[in-house]
This record gives structure tokens, sequence and C-alpha cells, in this order.
């Protein structure tokens, strides 16, 4: 059992009522960690340290510190990463072969916005009027509430972080409850890399009390949230009472279109890539599979094999291909889909139950088959290891499935017709398509979606845009004094 801390304004403490809570390992069922169970005295700390930060210190250094620093964060959090991993995965069952390369990939998103950090710059605007000079300064957002969900906790974080670092806002971060121990271990390199205290504020807690004490804190001056589209919900709703900006990375219900020139092998392995891996835990989990008829038959019979050959197991093992679901929550969640689903007609072809030979909270990999368009299973994040079957004729009606949802975020593209290609890859409601493959993410690449998969974009260039705001500075140079009623 390891004992954690909160870290606000760059001490290390308990939480102010001194109570903890235990998380659990997913694979063994047992604790593994004890954090600090935080309350509202703790947002109000963090919250108001950010604030000292930004207006102190941190607020002080230029684009070029700031950025020097990112990059000794990055070599640090590089060395680190092996064991940043294995810290993810003993808090969330993901397969350790995936969150290595995610911890791995950590310092590319620093890296990449450190680039950014020394070229913002403001411009010279000519005057429309006489005797003006006209300048913009890109100023920080200010204090972000940055809010992250279990399944991929410190990549989501990076998301958010490396832009705000590099756009000059401090944060108070507030990992799920059920994956509190990576962010605290997190902030103790951040220490080590010498940003000011501040900066990095993380505060655990199991209850929702304390996301929405951060959430309604006046203090904070954006939100940065990834996590459901309920949640979402909730946090747009108490923010915009309070006209608080929010940054919103929801669910998703994505389709992989197969079409009949795909070349099947591929897109099979695709189609599996993009629902079992972590086992459907994933944002952008393809969870439909919008499939002409004339290679319905050959692709699922090759689907159906790969899924019922995977390894399932201690996702700490190189050989295992699905560990568990995060929690007893989620486990519940999921069976409860799959059950409705069958209940209302749905044929079950792969899976479709608790794995019996595992004490986790393992789901085997289940494909489902007669599902109506309409049915919740065809239209509801699952957040599991669930792959419903639609069958379409035509491409037109192929995009019409796929678009048929109220979420946006991800859809994959199986054809070797470049115009093709192209053609249906413009026609897809989607924040992003993947035309041959499925789950690429980078930080240079914008990713998002609308509707119920969220509000703005992270990653790419303009990320920094969300934590920056832009302020007008208007000199007037005749030094005569003007008309007071006259605008200008
Ligand atoms: P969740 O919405 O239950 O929780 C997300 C975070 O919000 C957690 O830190 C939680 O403690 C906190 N929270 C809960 N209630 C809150 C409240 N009232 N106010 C403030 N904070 C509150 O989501 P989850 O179950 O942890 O994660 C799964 C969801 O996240 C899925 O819907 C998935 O699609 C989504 N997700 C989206 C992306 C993306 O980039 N679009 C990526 C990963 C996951």
């Amino acid at each position: 059992m390891t004992d954690h801390e909160l870290t606000i304004g760059g001490k290390w403490r308990p939480a102010v009522s001194g109570a903890t809570y235990e998380t659990v390992n997913p694979y063994t069922g047992r604790p593994w960690a004890r954090v600090p169970d935080a309350g509202a005295a703790d947002v109000d700390a963090a919250v108001s340290a950010a604030r000292t930060a930004l207006d102190g210190e941190w607020g002080a250094l230029t684009g070029f510190e700031r950025a020097a620093l990112m990059r000794r964060l990055a070599d640090i959090v590089e060395r680190e990463a092996e064991r940043l991993a294995v810290v993810e995965t003993t808090d969330n069952g993901k397969l350790l072969r995936e969150t290595r390369q995610q911890t791995a990939g950590l310092a590319t998103w620093l890296r990449y916005f450190s680039g950014v950090a020394d070229k913002l710059h403001g411009e010279t605007i000519p005057g429309s009027k006489p005797n003006y000079f006209v300048y913009t300064r890109e100023e920080p957002v200010g204090v972000i509430a940055a809010i992250v969900p279990w399944n991929s906790p410190l990549a989501l974080l990076h998301w958010k972080l490396a832009p705000a670092l590099a756009a000059g806002c401090t944060l108070v971060v507030k990992p799920s409850e059920s994956t509190p121990a990576s962010a605290l271990e997190y902030a103790r390199l951040v220490e080590e890399a010498g940003f000011p205290p501040g900066v990095l504020n993380v505060i655990t807690g199991q209850s929702a009390e304390l996301g929405r004490a951060l959430v309604d804190h006046p203090g904070v001056d954006k939100i940065a949230f990834t996590g459901s589209p309920a949640v979402g919900a909730a946090i747009a709703s108490s923010a915009g009472a309070r006209l608080t900006p929010v940054l919103l990375e929801l669910g998703g219900k994505s389709a992989q279109v197969v079409l009949p020139d795909a070349d099947l092998e591929a897109a099979a392995n695709g189609v599996v890539a993009g629902i079992f891996a972590a086992g459907g835990q994933t944002c952008i989990a393809g969870s439909r599979l919008v499939v002409h008829r004339d290679v319905r038959e050959r692709l699922l019979g090759l689907i159906v094999d790969r899924a019922k050959a995977i390894r399932l197991g201690d996702p700490l093992l190189p050989e295992t291909e699905m560990g568990p679901l995060a929690n007893k929550r989620q486990l519940d969640t999921v069976l409860g889909f799959i059950d409705r689903a069958v209940a209302t007609g749905a044929s079950v072809v792969a899976g479709g139950r608790r794995d019996p030979s595992l004490g986790g909270l393992f789901v085997e990999p289940t494909i489902l088959t007669g599902v109506a368009r309409d049915a919740e299973i065809a239209q509801e994040e699952v957040f599991g290891p669930v792959l419903t079957v639609l069958d379409v004729a035509s491409e037109d009606e192929a995009v019409a499935v796929a678009n048929g949802t109220r979420f946006s975020l991800g859809a994959g593209l199986w054809t070797s017709d470049v115009g093709r290609a192209h053609r249906v890859a413009a026609r897809l409601r989607a924040g992003t398509v993947w035309v041959n493959s499925y789950r690429a993410v980078a930080p240079n690449v914008p990713f998002g979606g609308n509707g119920a998969s969220g509000w703005g974009r992270e990653n790419g260039r303009h990320a920094v845009d969300e934590f920056l705001q832009t302020k007008a500075v208007w000199i007037e140079t005749s030094g005569e004094v003007r008309d007071p009623f006259v605008v200008g």
C-alpha cells in the first residue's frame, strides 16, 4: 500500500479534514494506494495557490522561460515513463503495453507545446482612425480547473496541461476518484523540474462534491473537462450560471464504416483494435460496425474469430491483450447494456458474459447483431468491449447510419478507393476520421467532437488558444484632447 498527499502551492499535505480513501487495483481487487479525500476547503486552498502563482513568480516568466521548464519536465517524465505506466496500469487495469506507450508519449506533448510557448505574441493593427497605435497581447486565461477521467489519466491530463502551461496558465487538477495516484506522482516530477509553487495543484477525493466544489469555485477562470456526457452537461450548466468558459471532451459512439472495396483483413484488425483494445474503455471506441452487406459475412467471420481468441488476463503481462474493466461500477454498466440489448432482440455472436475464469472485472469481447438502429445499444456509449453490428446496402446509407447518433467524436472508414475515401470522410460527422486505420492521435493534430461529444478541440497548435485571451491596447499618439461626446 502506498500513501499519498495532496500537492497545493508547492506543499505536500493531507486533506484539511484528514480524511483518506483507498483505491483498488481492478485486476487483483485489492486496495493498493491510500490518497487524501479532499473537500471544499482544499479546493479553496488549491485555487488560491494557483492564483498566487499566476500573479507572482510564474506569471512573471517569459514564454522562453516557460518553454525551458516544460522541456526540463519532458526529460524527467521520459526518465520516469516506465514507473508512471505501472502506476496507471495498477490503478485502472489498462494493458501495460498501452500505458507504456502513453507515458512514453507524454514528453512529446510537453516538447511540442513548449515550442509554442516561446512563439506566442500579439499583432499590431493599422488604425481605422487617425492617431492611434493599436496592438494586441495574448494573455493566459488564468486558473484552469482540469478534471480528467480514469481511462487514460496522464495522457488526457497532458492534452490540457501542456497547452495550458505554454499559454502561462496555472492548474488545479482533479483526477478521477478511481485513478488518483498517477497525477500525484506526476506532481513530484513537476516540482523536480523547478516549476514555481502553485503552478500545478492536485486534489483527490472520492465524492462528486469535490468536482462540484471546483467547478463552482469563483476563482476558476476556465474548466477543461474530459469525461462522460452526463457530467459534462452538469458542469456546463453550472459553469454557465457563472459564465465560466468550458472546454469539454466527452463520449462517443464511433462508427467503423466498412465498404465493399475494403481490404477486409486490415478492416477486421482495425475494428478489433477500435473496440477491444483497452477493453473498449476509450472515448473513441469504434463501438458500431457499419458494414456493407456484400462483405458482411466475410468480415464478421474474421472479427468473431479474432475476438474469441483475445487473451484476457493480467494487464502487467506482455502477452495479455485485454485487461479488466476499471471498476465495479463500469462492470455493472457494461453487463447492463448487454442484458438489455439481448432482452430487446439482439443476438450474441461472441462473448456476452462476465468471464467466469478470471477473478477480476472482466467482460468477454462481445459482438451483437440483429440490433435496431435506434436501439439503446446502437445509440448510447457503453465504454466497454461491446461491438454492435449494423448492416447497410449503399455508401449513402452507410453515411446516414454512421451519422445517426447524438455523438460525433471519431469514425473509421475502410475502403481502397481514394476518391471514395475523401468523399465519405467529408460527409462523416466526426471530429476525427481515420481512413484505413484507427485510434491514432498526436499532439499536433486537433482532437474533439461536437454535440454530445463535446465543445472545442484539444491538441494541435490552436489548442493553446483555448488557454489564451486577447487584449487590445489602443495608444493615442497625437496628444490632442478629443471630443468627449464622439466615439474614438
Ligand atoms: P465521469 O464523467 O464519470 O468522470 C470524469 C471526471 O469528472 C472524474 O474526475 C469525476 O470524478 C469527475 N466528476 C464526476 N462528477 C462531477 C461533477 N458533478 N462535477 C465535477 N466533476 C465531476 O467519466 P468517467 O467515467 O471517469 O470516464 C468515462 C467517460 O469519459 C466516457 O464517457 C468517455 O467517453 C469519456 N472520455 C472522453 C474522452 C475524450 O477525449 N473525448 C477521453 C476519455 C474519456
